[in-house]
């Protein structure tokens, strides 16, 4: 059996490691397959495609998207689409750019309570990433304006706090049909904490499949959308959304996974629905 992990992130956007980096991780935890579904970015995927192939991984392209619906913030995972799209890349990029702008919205906020960051701080600690919070909070430990990480997301950053900024507005809805525009397949990403009916509207506007396997997903979770993977005649991923660094999760790699077939469940269905 093949092992396949659809979820990981890089140094690309909030992971700790670069793309060789992971992916010899990735082969020491025995993954065959993976998928490396940065926020917001696909810069690495032809890359990392190319180095699977030295150390014998396979990648497949990947992403993970951030939408809005009914003030809920839902994430969705791409798989599969045409890496050289123009058009996903100009939508990537414009993600990017809202990105850039909500940092300065919160750097904006902070300073007004009388924190000193810039935003060549917080640029310093994301390089060419996609730009997040983390990276903000890294920032904020670096100028001494909270004693660790954690403690600027619960007193600063994290959703509803002083400093906190929404991304930009998309609807999951649009985040489909872009996805699907440019030949990829859809998932709802880590669907933990969703109720039946959000999942069902989501399904309704076009998504393909449900990330059942994640670390925050409990067996009776997983049976759930094991469930309605089946009842709804969708796909399943799945995958450890390792990050590395802060998170501590470096044991979750070769943990959380599905199997080769549901991969290649993935591709047949694009063959006969998209040819
Ligand atoms: P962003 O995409 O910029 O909103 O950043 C989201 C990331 O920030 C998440 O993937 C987490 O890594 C981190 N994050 C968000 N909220 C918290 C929190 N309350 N505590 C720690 N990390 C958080
Ligand atoms: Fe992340
Ligand atoms: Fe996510
Ligand atoms: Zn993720």
């Amino acid at each position: 059996m093949k092992k396949a992990d659809l979820h990981l992130h890089t140094s690309r956007s909030d992971g700790q490691f670069s793309v060789e980096d992971l992916i010899k991780l990735a082969k020491s935890a025995e993954l065959d397959i993976i998928s490396i579904t940065d926020h917001d970015t696909i810069d690495s995927i032809e890359e990392a495609i190319e180095i699977g192939k030295f150390y014998g991984i396979e990648v497949i392209p990947g992403l993970e998207i951030s939408t809005e619906f009914l003030d809920i913030e839902i994430h969705i995972l791409a798989y599969f689409f045409d890496v050289t799209s123009k058009e996903l890349e100009e939508y990537l990029s414009f993600f990017r750019a809202e990105r850039y702008k909500r940092a300065l919205r919160i750097i904006q906020k902070l300073n007004s309570i009388g924190l000193s960051i810039s935003i060549d701080d917080v640029l310093e600690v994301a390089g060419n990433s996609t730009i997040g919070r983390p990276h903000i909070a890294k920032a904020m430990v670096k100028n001494n304006l909270v004693s660790n990480y954690q403690e600027a997301f619960n007193k600063y950053i994290g959703n509803g706090c002083i400093a906190f900024e929404r991304k930009v507005h998309l609807s999951p809805q649009s985040a489909c049909k872009i996805i699907n525009d440019a030949g990829g397949l859809s998932f709802i990403a880590h669907p933990n904490n969703m109720s039946e009916d959000i999942i069902k509207i989501l399904i309704d506007s076009g998504i393909d499949g449900i990330e059942v396997i994640h670390p925050s997903h409990l067996p009776h979770k997983i049976e759930f959308f094991r469930g309605i993977v089946s009842e709804y005649f969708l796909l399943e991923s799945g995958g450890s959304d390792f990050h590395g660094g802060e998170r501590n999760d470096l044991s979750n790699l070769g943990k959380y996974f599905i199997q080769g077939s549901k991969v290649d469940a993935m591709r047949n269905y694009l063959i006969k629905n998209r040819a």
